[in-house]
């Protein structure tokens, strides 16, 4: 699983709609990635802050801010390449 990959099912993972299979996928990327790690769990926070407000939908510029940061730190890193070369 790719870093991409993995930010496009963060909508369904939140929301609880993923089966397990595909599940143990993120988490062994999780393992692996560290910055999605750190995405997932900002997501999280962002979404409960939501809540709190009774907003549910997180805003797209919020998903894509978070999307475009994510990116960036993968390609500096190459963590994002090497979990996909380790799959
Ligand atoms: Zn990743």
């Amino acid at each position: 699983m790719t870093c991409s990959e993995f930010l496009e099912l963060l909508d369904e993972v939140l929301d609880n709609k993923l089966d397990a299979a595909v599940r143990a996928d993120m988490e062994k990327h999780l393992y692996r990635c560290t910055n999605c790690e750190v995405v997932l769990n900002a997501t999280k926070k962002t979404i409960e802050i939501y809540r709190c407000n009774e907003v549910y939908e997180m805003p797209d510029e919020l998903r894509t801010k978070l999307h475009d940061r994510i990116m960036e730190k993968c390609k500096k890193t190459k963590i994002g390449e090497e979990a996909e070369a380790a799959e």
